[in-house]
């Protein structure tokens, strides 16, 4: 089976690469240079089953048309994911919604062999940041991001990120049920993911989730900071999903909602404080220990169809800071 990875040069796809080549597949990932490229070959053996087509933006008209022949399933996983933004339409909103539907009608077009179609959405699609702490409510793949375009165009670069993921999954399922195509989608929505980097990166790089981590244990912080959203998820478990979800019946047309469970930085602090005991007088363990009620989580159906079983937080915990300890020293 061929694959298509896009944006194979990020933390998530890294573990998607892996697992896919471990699998057997024939894999063409796109990343935006020929210096990335030539980086993730050095990560496998010469003869492992990967090449390469350089997609330079997501945004551009066209922008898959070439990557998309000749391969059987697609993981899409290629989206902005940070807050350094000066213009919201440009910098977020444009790559992840025409991203999205550049590529689904790139496999209509030169790729009618296509079945399966893995999109990585996110928590941000599901979350209503009106309803705050929400405590009666338990979040699960039923519920919607209600945000507007008036907001998503606004000036809060957490919510331009949020309609970013949100309108960037709507134009997916809007695109199937207005094209027809051959194709059939599955979403995969994790909350803050975590968990141990495949690619050699350094603080300066490293991606945007993981850094919540290293900002914890790299004594740059007086105090726990409060989690604003305090739903987590391992690396592992969500490249897991996207994969599986290429493999199963069950996932056609479904969405999942890849979540482990929740977390204080007040937990995570105690597990690495524990764990390496000369991160102390760098990791805060003072404040943010709130007792208030937020909304649940329920994972259930990802278990169901997808298999999944949730590293836990320590272990994830763990294995990150394991690379985090060398940053430090
Ligand atoms: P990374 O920043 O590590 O990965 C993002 C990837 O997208 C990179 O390969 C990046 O390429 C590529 N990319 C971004 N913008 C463009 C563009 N305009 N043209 C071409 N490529 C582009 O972050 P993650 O691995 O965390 O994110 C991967 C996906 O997971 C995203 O869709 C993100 O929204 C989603 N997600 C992430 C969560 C998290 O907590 N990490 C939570 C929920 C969803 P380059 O590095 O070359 O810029």
């Amino acid at each position: 089976t061929i694959a298509l990875l896009t944006g194979a040069s990020g933390f998530i796809a890294g573990h998607v690469l892996k697992i896919l080549l471990e699998k057997g597949y024939t894999v063409r990932a796109t990343v935006r240079s020929t210096s990335k490229a030539d980086y993730l070959k050095t990560l496998y053996p010469a003869d492992a089953k990967l090449s390469f087509a350089i997609v330079e933006d997501i945004a551009a008209p066209n922008a898959f048309d070439e990557a998309v022949k000749g391969v059987d399933v697609i993981v899409h996983t290629a989206s902005p994911f940070h807050f350094k933004i000066t213009d919201p339409v440009k910098d977020l909103l444009d790559p992840a919604i025409k991203g999205t539907t550049s590529i689904l009608q790139a496999a209509k077009n030169f790729a009618p062999q296509v079945k399966r179609i893995v999109i990585t959405s996110s928590f941000a699609a599901l979350i209503d940041a009106s309803k705050g702490d929400w405590p009666e409510h338990t979040y699960s793949e039923a519920d919607w991001n209600p945000v507007t375009w008036e907001e998503a165009i606004g000036n809060n670069p957490s919510t331009n990120y949020r309609a970013s993921k949100t309108f960037a999954e709507k134009a997916a399922w809007d695109f199937l049920e207005k094209e027809k195509p051959n194709f059939t989608i599955t979403t995969i929505n994790p909350p803050l993911v975590w968990g141990p980097m495949v690619h050699d990166v350094t603080p300066e790089t490293v991606n945007t989730s993981n850094a919540n981590i290293w900002t914890l244990v790299n004594g740059s912080q007086a105090s726990v900071p409060p989690a604003h959203v305090p739903a987590w998820v391992d690396v592992r478990n969500v490249a897991e999903a996207h994969v599986n979800a290429l493999e199963t019946s069950k996932a056609e047309n479904q969405r999942y909602f890849i979540v482990a469970g929740k977390f204080t930085y007040k937990e995570i602090s105690d597990i690495v404080l524990k764990n390496f005991p000369e991160l102390n007088g760098k990791v805060p363990t003072e404040g943010a220990i709130s007792t208030k009620k937020v909304y649940d989580v329920d994972n259930s159906k990802s278990k169901a169809d997808l298999g999944i079983q949730y590293i836990s937080l320590e272990q994830s915990v763990i294995d990150l800071t394991k690379q985090l300890v060398n940053w430090v020293k």
